[in-house]
């Protein structure tokens, strides 16, 4: 049997990125060293660790990109570079004794509810077992690789964005890069004074935000290291706060003056910052702002005004092993071909076969669109989090606050587990039907619905992504509901 605390109960955690190594430290903080994390990779850091192109940073300032117990005055600019993100994680796990507990290149292959406990096998074929199961997977993991013709037929170098491959020269050389999402602006932004000739496949023109490119100096990181409420200040910064309230009004409602406002900051942007007409035209968008996930730079548009770079809005007919062929016969030679295509959203905890009470199939549940009881938990899989799993909130803010938050509610639905009141506890089917039905009404009067293509719209063309204020999200993780939820098994023997 487990003590009053719970503390023979053993925890799986799926994931050593950032939400995985969250779980790992609250259970350390709270005495909990019966766990074990699975990463599939050799190191921890997640996005930050599948993600080393050239260029890559991170939209929400740093200060705000940390835990929330764990400031770090070090941070070398307001927003900061991946690798510098990466490090931090690995010293989070490092300081909170976490890293002994993480097996590395082990993925998890299958999870099954079974005798009112998880059971588990791994890459390397291990069994394992446990009470509870958390999946950190994350959200952008699995690479969309174009449908392009002939891509493997490239004589050059081709590599998805977030697959980079660090032996292939840049400098002086021909590159193109295929796709406007974040991570293509990004890299063209790095690249644009490195190739000799840089050629940007658009097929989507995006809408952009100019963001501070503040480097903080020795003395700002002494300042943050000496008095905390600095950092408390950029954290709960009143404008940022007012600017990110006045921004989820205009995504929400679409029809708010906040959106009118959004679009005309972002369309004066535009206008004042590309001189060419030609090119502005080209980069202006012929969708509403904010549809797709807006993207925050403050290089691009230099970048793209650059003698040596091109944006490329002619369809993209094949590739050929000496470079891209347009719809209208052109031939853009190429050295390196940059795959910034994306990510195949929907996969979350998969490839992975989950399995829950009475072999009940993950992959039916969601053979539609995936979904979960506010974004969280799932009936008949008990004991199991997804943390920043389905429909919660991916905009444009920190997800480790997201994830706090969704630990934080899950740590109080397991108190009765904990207790050896029950198993599990799962929700019911009827709470998450209820709460869907709300979710998709939400969620079809959002911007992301207005009319664009993106990664936030589901398998039932609505948008995935939390269609209500953050007020609400922080309000329903506070506290569970428990009469929403199901106790499977009566006792729990650990
Ligand atoms: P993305 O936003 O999904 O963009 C993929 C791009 O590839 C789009 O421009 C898409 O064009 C294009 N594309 C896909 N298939 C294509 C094809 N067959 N032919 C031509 N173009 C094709 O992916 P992402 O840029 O990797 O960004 C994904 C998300 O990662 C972001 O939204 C963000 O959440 C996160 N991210 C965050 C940061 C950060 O700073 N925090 C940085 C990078 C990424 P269409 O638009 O026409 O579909």
């Amino acid at each position: 049997m487990s003590d009053s605390n719970g503390k023979g109960l053993r925890t799986i955690i799926i994931g050593a990125g950032m939400a995985g190594l969250l779980a790992g430290i609250r259970l350390k903080q709270r005495g909990d060293d019966n766990f074990t994390i699975y990463e599939k990779g050799d190191c921890v850091g997640g996005t930050w660790r599948e993600n080393t192109y050239p260029g890559l940073t991170c939209d929400v300032p740093a200060h705000a990109y940390t835990y929330s117990f764990a400031y770090n005055p070090d941070w070398s600019q307001f927003m900061a570079p991946g690798p510098e993100i990466r490090e931090y994680f690995e010293a989070m796990a490092n300081r909170y004794g976490v890293m002994e507990h993480i097996r590395f290149n082990e993925e998890v292959t299958s999870a099954q509810w079974q005798d009112d406990r998880w059971r588990i096998g791994t890459s390397t074929g291990r069994d394992d077992e446990g009470n509870m199961l958390v999946a950190a997977t994350g959200v952008l993991h699995v690479p969309n690789y174009p449908d392009i013709e002939g891509v493997d037929t490239f004589a050059g170098a081709c590599f998805h964005s977030a697959r980079w491959d660090h032996s292939v020269p840049l400098d002086g050389e021909r590159i193109g890069v295929i796709g406007t999402g974040s991570t293509g602006v990004q890299i063209v932004s790095a690249l644009a004074d490195r190739a000799s000739e840089l050629t940007h496949f658009q097929r989507t023109a995006q809408w952009i935000m100019g963001r501070p490119g503040v480097v903080y100096t020795e003395e700002d990181k002494r300042r943050f290291r000496e008095d905390p409420a600095l950092i408390e200040a950029v954290r709960n910064n009143p404008e940022g706060a007012a600017n990110r309230d006045r921004f989820l009004e205009a995504v929400i409602n679409p029809e708010s003056p906040a959106h009118a406002e959004l679009e005309a900051i972002l369309t004066a942007q535009l206008e004042e910052r590309v001189q060419d007409p030609v090119l502005r035209e080209k980069l202006r968008p012929n969708y509403r702002a904010a549809c797709k996930r807006l993207i925050f730079a403050n290089d691009y548009y230099d970048a793209v005004q650059k003698p040596n770079v091109e944006v490329e809005t002619r369809k993209i007919a094949r590739v050929e092993p000496q470079g891209v062929r347009l719809d209208d016969g052109t031939l853009v030679e190429l050295d390196v071909l940059v795959l910034a295509t994306g990510f195949r959203a929907d996969q979350f905890v998969r490839p992975m076969k989950i399995k829950g009470v009475g072999g009940a199939d993950l992959d039916d549940l969601w053979a539609e669109v995936p979904r979960a009881y506010f974004a969280v938990t799932v009936p008949e899989f008990p004991n199991m989090v997804l943390l920043n799993g389905p429909a919660g909130p991916v905009g444009n803010f920190s997800l480790i606050d997201v994830a706090e938050a969704q630990w934080d509610y899950f740590d109080k639905l397991m108190e009765p587990v904990r207790r050896g009141e029950c198993a599990g506890l799962a929700p019911t089917m009827q709470a998450l039907d209820a709460y869907d039905e709300r979710r998709r009404k939400a969620a079809a009067g959002t911007i992301w619905a207005s009319g664009c293509k993106s990664w936030y719209i589901g398998g039932d063309g609505l948008p995935q992504v939390w269609s209500w204020p953050m007020e609400y999200f922080w309000e329903v993780m506070s506290k569970p509901d428990f009469g929403d939820y199901e106790k499977i098994g009566e006792t729990q023997d650990a």
